[in-house]
């Protein structure tokens, strides 16, 4: 899933960091790992009003964003004993994309389960176990979300009524689902929301036993969890306002290739179309989705992709922005709060290469923001994170299905657009702004050409229009817009 919130200047002015209780810890950095666990004991032992024993660092959520948080503290040699991570969740962070995709893929065809995904495999690093972090010294916290800040007393609670001290805090709580009412039944058993492994897994259980499956929602969550239902062989329906699938990213055009794929799999749409409400049968359990022109589609198990929302709510002190959402950093990612930042899907940094604002919602940016943000935080780097917006999606990827789908795109989607290619298999839109090359989208490429990609998007080369248009292929098409970044 992907979202880009934008436009508004980048604010100035931000802080610089100051550390407000690095004393004890200061003391840390001088020692040996010996002397150093020595002094750890006797600092908890003369503050025991305190839950947390590591308190120099403190990051506050365990998904995508801590776990490369994690890996960067480790390899400046920052994490043990001064670490601690406190998460809502009852696992180690791990690679959420995976849950609306290899999760779900039907129980004989080999479904991805923890501990497989957790970080950093998605991109080649070492799988962080719940292990892995107590080897590394990292304190952790499970099942016990922070629920408030006292930025004075640099205090943080927990549900459970844990007073955690932090030195310096990150914040990465991501993004929780929209949801439905509870009044028009969003609430209803059979009715499901997808953002963490609890969830996924009540998922599942429901489409052992589904038959009908309403998906509510065209976007990233509303494909790959329908292309999942097409391997439990279920009759599938997606529902959406919208005219097109993705009509975020997607051009009409492209989305009808997309469309066109679902329905040779079965899928069936209803485009343009608004919910009333979720009805409920006798036992209390979804039974159809009602429409607002009085129709009713029959469903067992309804799962609503519409969106996600910035978890902000412990954290409204530390700065919010208002147009984008999430909580407002700078290009280190530090809030307007001394010692305080924030990281991945929550933060909203200034996006350098289109001077704006914006959140990403994307696995890449969570793991690049966080690593950028731990590096500039223990180290003499000081440049401004400069990120270029990359979505991609995976569908159809389990054993014996008629087409593995796969795209990448890298960019901004503005301007017009030169579709080449005929989605057998290959497909490439690129998005032209006075005569440069904005944004490109490849599906079904290859190595080589999606390594091309972010060179384009981020080059914005001119590009000579008549020549890509008259590309018989995507490959010519790639070989013509890869000469004009040289001319
Ligand atoms: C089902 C799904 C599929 C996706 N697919 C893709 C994809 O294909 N490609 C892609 O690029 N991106 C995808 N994404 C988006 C990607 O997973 C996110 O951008 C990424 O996980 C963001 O990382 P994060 O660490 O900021 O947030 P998260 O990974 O969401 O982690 C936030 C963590 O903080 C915890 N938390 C929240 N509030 C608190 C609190 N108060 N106290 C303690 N802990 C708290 C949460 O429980 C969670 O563990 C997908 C997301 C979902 C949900």
């Amino acid at each position: 899933m992907a979202v880009i919130s934008n436009s508004l200047q980048i604010k100035h002015g931000l802080s610089l960091w100051c550390p407000q209780s690095a004393s004890i810890n200061r003391t840390h950095r001088r020692s040996s790992i010996g002397l150093g666990r020595v002094l750890r004991r006797s600092y908890v032992a003369a503050s025991s009003a305190f839950a947390n024993e590591n308190r120099e660092f403190v990051i506050v959520g365990g998904g995508n964003a801590a776990g490369y948080a994690a890996r960067t503290f480790v390899e400046h040699g920052m994490a043990d004993g001064r670490l601690c991570i406190v998460s809502k969740e009852a696992y180690a962070p791990y690679e959420r994309p995976a849950l609306t995709k290899a999760y779900l893929f039907p129980l004989d065809k080999k479904p991805a389960r923890l501990p497989g995904f957790h970080t950093c495999v998605g991109s080649g690093g070492e799988r962080q176990t719940a292990d892995w972090y107590k080897e590394k010294g990292i304190e952790m916290f499970y099942e016990d979300p922070v629920t408030s800040i006292d930025i004075e007393k640099q205090t943080l609670t927990t549900n459970s009524g844990k007073q955690l001290k932090y030195g310096s805090l990150i914040i990465a709580t991501g993004c929780t689902a929209s949801r439905f009412p509870e009044k028009i039944g969003g609430n209803l058993p059979g009715v499901h929301y997808i953002r963490d492994v609890a969830d996924a897994n009540l998922l599942v259980s429901s489409l052992e036993r589904a038959w009908k499956v309403v998906i509510v929602g065209g976007g990233y969550i509303g494909m790959e969890v329908a292309a999942a239902a097409v391997g439990w062989k279920l009759d599938t329906t997606i529902i959406f306002p919208e005219n097109h699938l993705l009509q975020r990213l997607f051009t009409p055009s492209l989305s009808r290739r997309y469309e066109e794929l679902y329905q040779e799999n079965g899928v069936k749409f209803l485009k343009g179309a608004s919910i009333k409400n979720l009805e409920a049968g006798s036992d209390g359990r979804v039974t159809a989705v009602k429409l607002e022109d009085g129709s009713n589609i029959e469903a067992d198990t309804v799962i609503i992709g519409i969106g996600a929302k910035p978890a902000v709510s412990p954290f409204e002190s530390v700065g919010l922005n208002t147009s984008v959402g999430g909580i407002q950093v700078d290009g280190q990612f530090r809030t307007s709060i001394p010692g305080i930042f924030a990281v991945g899907d929550v933060a909203a940094f200034p996006l350098k290469m289109y001077d704006r604002i914006a959140r990403v919602e994307h696995v890449d940016h969570a793991r690049r923001s966080a690593q950028h943000c731990i590096k500039a935080l223990l180290s003499a780097q000081t440049h401004t994170y400069d990120y270029l917006p990359y979505f991609y999606s995976r569908v159809f990827e389990y054993e014996g299905s008629p087409r593995k789908i796969w795209w990448q795109f890298f960019g901004d989607n503005v301007g017009e657009t030169i579709e080449i290619g005929d989605f057998d298999p290959k497909i490439a839109t690129f998005w032209i702004e006075s005569g440069k090359l904005k944004g490109v989208l490849v599906e079904s490429g290859s190595t080589e050409d999606f390594q091309l990609l972010p060179k384009l998007a981020r080059s914005q080369p001119f590009v000579d229009k008549a020549k890509l248009q008259n590309a018989s292929s995507v490959e010519e098409a790639l070989d013509i817009a890869r000469a004009s970044l040289t001319s």
